[in-house]
This record gives C-alpha cells, sequence and structure tokens, in this order.
C-alpha cells in the first residue's frame, strides 16, 4: 500500500504528456494519402456499392467492390504474411430497407498480436463500403458514396497495410462492412457473432464514416441565419461556428451505455458515472494520445453516441456490449450525403471524390493509427478498479486486480473534477494492486490506468465502489 502527502499527489499533476513515452511517429510516417484518395477514387469507380447491386458485373456493384477490397488486402497480405483476409457473409431476413432478404458480405483482415497474453485482446478499426443515393432502395442509379463511406474503408485499408508492417502486441481487426445504409447489418451480423463465439475479447473498435470532407459550417456568423437578427456574443458566434474543420475530427461515444440493464443503471446512477463508460473512456484515451503525438487534427469529443438523424456501425458494437466510438468530419454538407450525382440550381450535388481532402483524410488515418499503436501496446486496463467504501473516509482506498501482460511496470491512478471532460492528473503508485491517496473520492472521479516497461499507457478503467 503507498500513502502520500496530498502536496505530492497534487505535484504529481501531470497527464503524463511530457514524460519520456514511446511515440507512434514510425507508424505514422508510413500514412500515405496517395493511397487513401486512390482507395476512394477506386471505390467510386464501381458506380453503386448499394448492398442489393449485386454481383453480375465485375466492374460495378457492391460484391465487385469487396472482391477489389479483399484482392487490394490480398497483395498487401503476400508482402506482409501477419495479415490474414477474407469474406464473411451473413443471411439477412427480409426487412424494410432489404424487401427481398440479403446477403451481406464483410471483408475482415486481422493482423494477431506478437504478444501471447495480449493476442487474445482485439482493436478494431471499422468502415462500411456499401453506399447508397437519395432512395434507400435504388440499387442501380449512381451512389459513389466517396466520404460515406469510400473514405472511411480507404483508413481501414491504409491501416491494415501499415499495422501488416509493424504488428502490435494486441491483435487488430481490420473491417469493412456492408449494409451499413440498410440499417448496419453487416456490423450488427459480426458484433453480435463475435459476442457469441467469443474469439477475442474486444476492447475497443475504431469507426470511421464520413471523415474525408472537412467542409466548413454552414453560414453561423451570418446574422441573418439568427431569429430577428439577432446575434448572439461574438464567443458565442464563435463557439457555434467551431474550430477550423481541417483540424479537426468529431469522436462521438455513447455515456450510459445502450446495453444497460436496470441493476447497471442502478449502479451508474449511485456512482453518477454517467459519462465514464468504456466507450467514452476510449474516447479520452484518443484525446490523450493525440495531444501527446503532437497530431495535425485533433479529435474534437462529442458526448452522444451520434448524430441526430443519423446512426453508424460503432452502435451495432455498442450493442453488443462493445466499447465503440464514431469518427465523422466536423460539419457534414448534406447536398454531398445520400444524394443523386446531378447539378442543381444551388450547385453541384453527389458524394463525390472531387470533394475529398487528401491531406485531412491522411490526418484522419494518424489519429487513428496513433490511438491504435498506443491502445494495443499497451496492457489492459486493470479489472475490478474499486474504491473501497466500507466506511466513512475523507481519503480514497483503491484496490484493483492487476493486468496480465508480462511486460507491466506498474499503475497510474488518474483523476479528473467530475464537471471536466478529460481525466487532469495522474500518479504513478508503481507495480501494485492497491493504493490510498488523501484524495477526497467525493469530490472527483478516480480511474487507474496500467502501463508498461516501454511506456504504453492502457485506456482508463474507472473506479467503482465496493464495500470491502
Ligand atoms: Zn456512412
Amino acid at each position: 500500500m503507498i500513502i502520500l502527502s496530498l502536496a505530492a499527489a497534487l505535484s504529481a499533476g501531470s497527464i503524463g504528456l511530457d514524460d519520456p513515452a514511446p511515440r507512434a511517429s514510425p507508424w505514422l510516417g508510413e500514412v500515405s494519402k496517395d493511397r487513401l484518395i486512390a482507395d476512394v477514387r477506386a471505390l467510386e469507380g464501381f458506380g453503386t456499392r448499394h448492398l442489393l447491386s449485386g454481383n453480375a458485373d465485375p466492374t460495378r456493384g457492391i460484391d465487385a467492390a469487396g472482391e477489389w477490397i479483399k484482392r487490394s488486402l490480398d497483395a498487401a497480405a503476400r508482402a506482409n504474411p501477419p495479415l490474414e483476409t477474407r469474406i464473411e457473409s451473413f443471411e439477412v431476413p427480409p426487412g424494410v430497407r432489404v424487401p427481398g432478404g440479403a446477403t451481406v458480405r464483410n471483408v475482415v483482415a486481422v493482423v494477431p498480436g506478437t504478444m501471447k497474453e495480449a493476442a487474445r485482446r482485439a482493436y478494431y478499426v471499422v468502415g462500411h463500403y456499401d453506399s447508397r443515393n437519395a432512395d434507400v432502395l435504388d440499387a442501380t442509379g449512381p451512389a459513389p458514396g466517396a466520404n460515406d463511406d469510400a473514405s472511411g474503408t480507404a483508413v481501414v485499408m491504409e491501416l491494415a497495410r501499415i499495422i501488416a508492417l509493424r504488428p502490435l502486441e494486441s491483435t487488430v481487426v481490420f473491417l469493412c462492412t456492408s449494409g451499413e445504409e440498410q440499417g448496419l447489418l453487416g456490423a450488427a451480423a459480426h458484433a453480435q457473432n463475435i459476442a457469441s463465439t467469443a474469439p477475442y475479447a474486444v476492447m475497443g473498435v475504431f469507426n470511421n464514416d464520413i471523415v474525408g470532407d472537412p467542409s466548413p459550417a454552414p453560414r453561423a456568423l451570418d446574422a441573418a441565419s439568427w431569429p430577428g437578427g439577432r446575434v448572439p456574443s461574438n464567443e458565442a458566434m464563435q463557439a457555434a461556428q467551431g474550430p477550423d474543420p481541417r483540424r479537426v475530427v468529431r469522436v462521438f461515444s455513447e455515456g450510459v451505455p445502450r446495453r444497460a440493464g436496470a441493476a447497471d443503471l442502478a449502479t451508474l446512477r449511485s456512482l453518477a458515472a454517467e459519462s465514464d463508460s468504456p466507450s467514452r473512456q476510449l474516447a479520452r484515451f484518443i484525446a490523450f494520445v493525440a495531444a501527446r503525438e503532437g497530431l495535425a487534427v485533433a479529435p474534437a469529443l462529442v458526448f452522444r453516441q451520434d448524430r441526430f438523424l443519423r446512426g453508424g456501425d460503432h452502435a451495432a458494437f455498442n450493442d453488443a456490449g462493445f466499447p465503440a466510438v464514431r469518427f465523422t468530419t466536423l460539419h457534414e454538407e448534406y447536398s454531398r450525403q445520400h444524394v443523386g450525382v446531378e447539378r442543381r440550381q444551388d450547385g453541384e450535388y453527389g458524394d463525390v471524390s472531387r470533394f475529398i481532402d487528401a491531406v485531412y483524410l491522411a490526418e484522419v488515418a494518424r489519429v487513428n493509427l496513433a490511438a491504435l499503436v498506443h491502445a494495443a501496446n499497451a496492457p489492459r486496463p486493470p479489472l475490478k478498479v474499486r474504491i473501497i467504501t466500507a466506511s466513512l473516509d475523507a481519503a480514497t482506498q483503491l484496490a484493483w486486480s492487476p493486468s496480465p501482460e508480462p511486460d507491466v511496470a506498474g499503475y497510474e491512478v488518474v483523476w479528473r473534477e467530475t464537471t471536466d471532460w478529460q481525466w487532469r492528473h495522474a500518479l504513478d503508485v508503481g507495480d501494485v494492486a492497491s493504493a490510498r491517496l488523501p484524495l477526497n473520492k467525493d469530490n472527483v472521479f478516480i480511474g487507474v490506468r496500467a502501463y508498461d516497461r516501454d511506456g504504453y499507457r492502457s485506456p482508463v478503467a474507472f473506479a467503482a465502489a465496493a464495500k470491502e
């Protein structure tokens, strides 16, 4: 057990941004904007990738696109044998968006983890390769889907090539789903299958959907957009406009897990853990890593599962009980989303590759890759992290179950104000499974993370409470 003075605890207030920890630069330097935009254009070139567009034409439609993704990854796998590829298929019954039912084919590539103890943990990078236009049942009309979601698919393919070159300690799964536009069909089938067969523990899912077109905001600074021309303060105007969209990518995460049952919700309420789900810890971890790595595009965390009237494959993973977040550009240009390709009076419509910014897309890929390298090389977060509340006590007594990897070097207790979005303070408590800190547990949220000999930190495990 470790007992520290309050002064020592507070002086250790850095969150670890300045210590000599590993960098992901060997991986980040491999990201190629040229390959990314070439993949987006190749996917656009299939004309439509609507789920029901069939397999009659080897140059057009969903099956041709899926085969092309698989062949591209196979080419990377020949150069880098750790990459294993396959197409998995699921039959889905008739529904509103699939009147006759359908066969949904996901393209899956896996780089097994290099450390035995870590290889049964998996991180996912996901994008959907199907597309749609204005009519969700139009299986033949043009649906280039460059931003939605050839951009995300290109990120998945690029990261698969790079991780195959430099595998990580944990397993990484690269998943290009189909049937997303018809109701998250491929992701749901995959996630449910993994939940029931449990070939590995899914530690985190990075879903990339609409990540290539950093369009500016729609006219928030225009006085005429506000009711009666009543404009708010300059500060509020700036907040409405947001930062430069080329410098940020939104990361959506669920707060209260969709899967939480009545007992889970009661526990969440008693801990005030509405904003501390595993998905939200993953989002905070992505922001932490991006700051460490000094990336050109910063994650802008949004504390909700997704946008209004929109969904994404991460929700299917959340439904299966897995931590999952969504990457999306700061603003969306609706004239380039779920529409036909046409010229209208007010401009060009269509989700075409001309609007994809390859430099931005490469930076989004680097945000994913940096977080992936850190998470998959770090130890598993400690389990059963709990504040011992057996008696009234102003201090904080913590206990946890250690992480299983042989290279674990120790643990950090982290904390933040209850109103703060990010873990703000960290204290290295060494290679122990309990610690006593002179922190008033009533006034802060507390978590624990593991670190290894290289300095990689795990995502944070939020501290529950136990009367032991
Ligand atoms: Zn999409």
